[in-house]
Order: structure tokens, then sequence, then C-alpha cells
């Protein structure tokens, strides 16, 4: 089950964790990866180690050695060479592999097209996107039926603490086909638009313009309501728009007024020397 993945680069890269565990455990990986991609690029034989870390944690985002072998374009069997050497043989794993199979594997990342269909990573920019699209309008059963799904699991699927990479990627490609399109192209009356923007108002979900296609999976990314939000301006946006202050904006604000306390606490200072 997903929710147990332990801190690391499987928690960090499948579940979104951010923690000191999962991004130290993301600059090793990156590490390893990288180091091992320059030394591949001169010699005849290279250290097999990083090609065994690699794998390792690959596997650990629960891809297996045979997808990995197929993404890589390589054979399987040597994938197991370098892990397990071979048994049958009396053979340890390999100290050394070619430049060019190293090089084949470390280019295989755990990225969404990559892992098995039924792997279950984090919700985040799957509720991001479809909040998105119900802010500007797509009631939910359309985009329950656009999926494939009915209306109530669709609901489940939301309210669930991982899903399905699977559906990951085919929530990402309603996205990308429905943000640009008019509801009502698609036959979503006049009400439902209206009901579907309500809806996710109050639950302050924010619309397609707030999202930046490169950062809305990113549990750091924030949405910019405003085009300014986290400033200063940005807050007095919100007012003039009458959408409510976003965390970023308030935090803008109150980070103004303590300045403007110190200042004044200074100016006071001053005068009584
Ligand atoms: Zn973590
Ligand atoms: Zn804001």
């Amino acid at each position: 089950m997903a929710g147990e993945r332990d801190h690391g680069y499987a928690r960090y890269r499948l579940d979104g964790c951010r923690c000191y565990v999962c991004g130290f455990a993301r600059s090793r990986y990156d590490e390893n990866r990288a180091k091992a991609m320059t030394a591949g690029t001169w010699e005849p034989w290279v250290d097999a180690e990083p090609v065994r870390v690699h794998i390792r944690h690959l596997q650990a985002c629960e891809m297996g050695l045979r997808t990995i072998a197929a993404v890589a374009g390589v054979d399987r069997k040597r994938l197991q060479a370098v892990l397990n050497g071979r048994p049958e043989r009396g053979t340890a794993p390999q100290e050394k592999v070619r430049p060019g199979l190293a090089a084949a594997v470390l280019a295989v990342e755990p990225s969404l097209e990559n892992l098995a269909p039924s792997t279950l990573v984090s919700p985040l920019g799957t509720r991001r996107r479809v909040g998105a699209l119900v802010a500007v309008g797509w009631p939910q059963q359309h985009l329950a039926a656009h999926l494939g799904m009915t209306p109530s699991n669709f609901g489940t699927m939301l309210g669930r603490p991982h899903v399905l990479a699977r559906r990951v990627l085919a929530v990402r490609a309603m996205y990308d086909a429905l943000w640009r399109t008019d509801p009502r192209e698609r036959g979503a009356t006049a009400a439902g638009i209206a009901r579907a923007k309500r809806y996710a108002a109050n639950r302050g979900w924010a619309p397609v313009g707030a999202w930046d296609d490169d950062t809305i999976d990113d549990p750091e990314a924030f949405p910019d309501w405003t085009g300014r939000c986290g400033t200063l301006e940005g807050d007095r946006e919100h007012y003039r728009l009458g959408i409510p202050p976003c965390q970023p904006c308030r935090d803008a604000r109150n980070a103004y007024r303590r300045q403007g306390r110190q200042a004044r606490k200074a100016a006071h200072v001053d005068e009584a020397a």
C-alpha cells in the first residue's frame, strides 16, 4: 500500500513527500545518476555500482526489472547480471559494465509513463487539474464521462489519499484537451456551468489560469490567482477581484505590517534618544 512507503526516494517521487529524509534521498539519486552519466563518456568499462543503485531506485518505485529492461532497450538478463550476477554460473554481480548499458539504464526514470499503471501515487496534480476545470465551469459529471468513469467513482477517486498512475495520466490528457475549451461547446448548460463555478469557489479551488503547467504537480507550488500572488499588490488585487486572499498573499500582507510596526518602533526609539 502506497501510504506505507518508507521515507526515501520513492516516497519523494511517488507521494510528493518533501521532508528532509525524502529530499536527501532525492539529492542522492540525482548525484548518483549525474556522476555515473559523465563517467561513462570516455572509458571502455565503467563501475557497475551506480547502475545497480539506479536500478534499486527504480525498483523502489515499483518498476519491475522487465519494465526497466524494456524502457532501457536492453536484455533483462543483462540487468540481472548487474544486480545479482549469474548464480547458475556461479558468477558474482558484475563489477564493470559497458558505458552503453550504463547510459541506457541511467536514462530510465520513474516517470508516470514508465510506472506500472496500477502504481499508487500522490493525488495532488490530479486534484488541482480537476479543481481547475470545475472552477472554469466544467461540471464534474462531464469530466467523469470524459474519463469513462461514473460520477460516483470519480468522486471517490478525488477523495482518496492516492490515485492510480494511469488515472493521473488520463486526467492530465483530459486537462490538456479541455482547459481551453468552452464547456458549452460540449453540451454543458448555463446552469450547470454556474453550479460548477460556485462549487469550486466554495472549496477554494483555483481556476486553470492560476496554474502553471510546469509547476502544477509541484507540492510547493501555489496557484497564482491574481498574477501577482505572494506580493502586496497581489493581496490588493484579491479585494479588487472579489476573490478571498490566498495564503501567500496573506503572508505578504502580514510581513508588510510587521515591517511597518518595526519601523515605527525604531522611529520611536530615535525620537526618545
Ligand atoms: Zn518524506
Ligand atoms: Zn494571492
